[in-house]
């Protein structure tokens, strides 16, 4: 699939919320497919006059309280081998932890375009907190609000212009 954008990272960070934003109404199961991408949800997102899809890596590890990293680790890969894009979504309510490294370390070594976005910005103190994200290697962290929309038109135009 051309331009498909991955949003990966750990449970609760907000991944569902930013792919029911960038899908809205037009949110569709375009794909479901045995094994491992059986659980992955599929959106088309039109921004700046450029279309794209949206998957939402996450579906495997929700509704579950055990966090399996195995699980984690492997939806990433995936994400990276299918993926033209790659959404990483941090928390800056949680800060960096062990896992935003793991998860880090198997995105710069697949080199494949990646945008570091800081969830849950919802004031401007907490602008401040996503600076903690630099420590990753990704580059600048985008800080955005997927519940009120904060940030995604800048976190879109970014985007659009790497497709
Ligand atoms: P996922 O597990 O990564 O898919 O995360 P969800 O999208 O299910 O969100 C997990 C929780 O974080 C939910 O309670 C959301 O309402 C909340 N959440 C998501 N985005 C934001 C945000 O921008 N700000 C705040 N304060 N909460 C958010
Ligand atoms: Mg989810």
């Amino acid at each position: 699939m051309a331009n498909l954008v991955a949003i990966v990272g750990r449970p609760n960070v907000g991944k569902s919320t930013l792919f029911n934003r960038l899908t809205q109404s037009r949110r569709a199961i375009v794909s479901e497919t045995a094994g491992t991408t059986r659980d992955r949800q599929y959106g088309k997102c039109t921004w700046n006059a450029k279309e794209f899809s949206v998957v939402d890596t996450g579906g495997w590890v929700v509704n579950s309280d055990d966090i399996f990293e195995d699980a984690i680790r492997r939806q990433v890969i995936v994400a990276t081998q299918e993926a033209d894009l790659v959404l990483f979504l941090v928390d800056v309510t949680t800060g960096v932890t062990d896992w935003d490294e793991d998860v880090a370390t198997i995105l710069r070594r697949a080199k494949l375009p990646t945008i570091l976005v800081a969830n849950k910005v919802d004031n401007s103190s907490a602008y401040y907190e996503a600076a903690e994200f630099y420590k990753l290697g990704l580059g600048e962290p985008r800080c955005i609000s997927a519940a009120t929309g904060g940030g995604t038109g800048d976190l879109l135009d970014t985007l659009v212009d790497m497709l």
